[in-house]
């Protein structure tokens, strides 16, 4: 059975925040569009949710998360994000709940993003592999945190100091779900896309997988979605509309 077609990703914006779980989730297929919306002047912002620090099982979390966000810095650098914020909840035991709603809500009431971008929270991406947990409540906070961001009345606490609720959030869109009924055009970017996960150098050392290529690996994924699409390379999203109605 031939894969469904994948629509284009509307353009029509000029602000992005994506919100992950850990430095390099972003990497794994998302960068390449990145790039290429950078490229197209618009404004992206990133915002880590845990430093990644429990990633590299021979490197101690004190170490790992100085290591894992500088690698984040030069990897966002590379495809055009000047801004990356870590939150600092701790590595592989984020939980979905208010707390979590609360702090994404911060972020986005301060960066006023018309779209935010967060990775797959779906159960698995695809196959029969589980996601991993902290995705999965991030991704789901996400979805309310910026529902929450335009309500004066929740979390109003944060409301000091000038910041005020921000509801011009169109939409949230989850790279690499397996729902995907959207996509975008990575063939011209596709290289800094690879770069960018390769400025993930030691985490990629720390995973001993012998001979993976970060090139190869992201070719496999962009090739497939490329063909949904009728391009070269793609990246592909799942859409979801924050308006009423849909
Ligand atoms: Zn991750």
């Amino acid at each position: 059975m031939e894969p469904a077609p994948l629509e284009p990703l509307s353009e029509d914006w000029s602000t992005a925040l994506c919100v992950v779980a850990h430095p390099d989730d972003l990497e794994f297929g998302a960068a390449a569009a990145i790039a290429r919306w950078t490229g197209q002047g618009k404004s992206v912002v990133y915002c880590m949710v845990t430093s990644g620090e429990a990633g590299i099982d021979g490197l101690h979390p004190d170490e790992s998360r100085t290591v894992r966000e500088a690698e984040q810095v030069e990897s966002a650098r590379i495809v055009g994000v000047d801004e990356v914020e870590f939150l600092g909840l701790p590595d592989g035991i984020v939980e979905y709940g208010v707390p979590l709603r609360r702090v994404i809500a911060e972020v986005v009431r301060r960066h006023r993003p018309e779209i935010v971008i967060t990775g797959n929270f779906r159960d698995t991406f695809g196959g029969r592999n589980l996601n991993q947990a902290d995705h999965i409540a991030v991704g789901r906070a996400v979805l309310d945190a910026v529902r929450d961001a335009g309500n004066r009345w929740i979390f109003p606490e944060q409301l000091t100091d000038g910041l005020e609720p921000w509801g011009g959030v169109t939409a949230v869109w989850a790279a690499n779900s397996p729902e995907s009924a959207h996509g975008v055009d990575t063939t011209d970017s596709f290289d800094a896309g690879v770069e960018s996960l390769k400025a993930h150098a030691a985490y990629i050392d720390g995973l001993g997988w012998e001979n993976w290529d970060p090139a190869e690996f992201l070719e496999g994924f962009a090739r497939a979605t490329g063909q949904r699409l009728g391009v070269a390379f793609g990246a592909a999203f799942e859409v979801f509309p924050m308006g009423w109605g849909d």
